[in-house]
């Protein structure tokens, strides 16, 4: 398909705009763990699913497309993803790294790779003078997600990747938060960009995957190379959802973000809410940055409520949104990172990143905003 179409096109028509050989406009699910060989050293070009497999590879090639990189990688999770990722490194080497960082993501670094002898320095990736301090001789990456999670933090992409090509770093953005439709971080000078397609990729809460897209082919390679010898490929059936999610994937954020944005702004105005946290707030902290680099603010934002036992008071009350992890679905849900996203973050960190006991997450979807207002305000008020 012509790189000359724009990103709305591209989604909605996938790499290849269906299936060529049998015109099937909705690209065929190819449920199949092997492939039958012509002969001996005679392959179709696949040969065994996790290596190769029709429908995941159109669904690479989109999510590529997506990003403007060469090639994509998809992964049963978002984790596992990040998972091969980290494994381009070995032990004695250190990576500097967003501190407000999903749960997840910090528990693979703080104690799955520590112990295997990979190190990471955890830093506040806003500042670029302390990004540049924390860089040593074994320093490989810079890893960060902007905006982070829950604090929306916004990270200088361009800003960090002038230290990382000074350093000859390898730089990994997590771009799950605003997807390509909002921001390009390998445009942006990033070298790997990392998903979780569990969220808006996928759009609908039904399913778990991840991506790596490159543009580096040696990098490529060797990510190719550790996919499929660590093996957590992803599967036809959640490919051809993901494919499925991604024709949406504009209209969905625009509606959502026009929903947060509403939500945002009344949630401001509550005696009850203390602070609220996103980058669609024009007085907000990263805004003039995350504008300067996106398109576009996405549609999770947290906020922060006076009394404490407000808290368990919205998450029992709440009827349209639900008390639920995850974000990025059509789907409003509600979230207390405190003892869920990041029950994993040590205390203290958590405390410095205001990940306490007053700070609810939100992820807006794309149900009709006054009655995601009017529940809102049932549960905080008590009504
Ligand atoms: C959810 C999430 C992940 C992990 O993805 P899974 O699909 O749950 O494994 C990684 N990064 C971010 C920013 C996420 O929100």
């Amino acid at each position: 398909m012509s790189e000359k179409h724009l990103f709305e096109t591209k989604a909605v028509r996938g790499a290849s705009g269906g299936d060529e050989r049998t015109g099937a406009i909705s690209f065929p699910i190819y449920q199949t763990a092997t492939f039958k060989h012509l002969g001996l050293n005679r392959s179709t070009g696949y040969d065994y699913s996790r290596l190769q497999n029709p429908t995941v590879e159109e669904l690479e090639k989109t999510v590529a497309n997506l990003e403007g990189g060469k090639e994509g990688l998809a992964f049963s999770t978002g984790l596992g993803a990040i998972t091969c990722s980290i494994h381009l490194f070995k032990a004695g080497d250190h990576v500097i790294v967003s501190e407000d960082l999903y749960g997840g993501t910090f528990r693979l670094f703080s104690e799955i790779y520590h112990e295997l002898g990979i190190e990471a320095t955890f830093v506040d990736t806003r500042d670029l003078k302390a990004i540049e301090s924390a860089v040593k001789e074994s320093t490989k990456a810079i890893y960060i997600e902007t905006p982070s999670n829950p604090s929306m933090r916004v990270t200088d992409i361009r800003g960090v990747s002038a230290i990382a090509k000074k350093n000859d770093l390898l730089l990994i953005v997590d771009n799950t938060f605003l997807t390509p439709y909002y921001q390009k971080p390998l445009e942006l000078g990033a070298d790997l960009v990392v998903h979780s397609g569990t969220k808006y990729l996928g759009g609908h809460n039904d399913l778990l995957a991840g991506f790596l897209v490159a543009n580096d082919e040696k990098v490529i390679q060797r990510l190719r190379f550790i996919q499929k010898s660590t093996g957590a490929t992803l599967g036809a059936f959640e490919a051809w959802l993901v494919l499925r999610g991604i024709k949406t994937l504009h209209i969905r954020l625009d509606r959502g973000q026009e929903n947060a944005i509403v939500i945002a702004k009344w949630l401001k105005q509550q005696d009850e809410i203390e602070d609220v946290y996103y980058v669609g707030l024009e007085d907000g902290d990263g805004y003039e940055i995350n504008k300067s680099q996106s398109s576009g603010f996405g549609t999770t934002l947290s906020f922060r409520v006076k009394d404490k036992n407000l808290v368990e008071q919205i998450l029992n009350n709440v009827k349209v949104v639900s008390f639920a992890e995850s974000l990025g679905g059509v789907d409003t849900l509600i979230t207390y990172p405190f003892t869920q996203t990041h029950a994993e973050v040590p205390e203290e960190l958590k405390i410095r990143l205001g990940v306490d006991e007053y700070l609810l997450r939100l992820s807006v979807g794309i149900e009709n905003v006054q009655d995601l207002i009017q529940d809102l305000e049932r549960a905080i008020k008590g009504a």
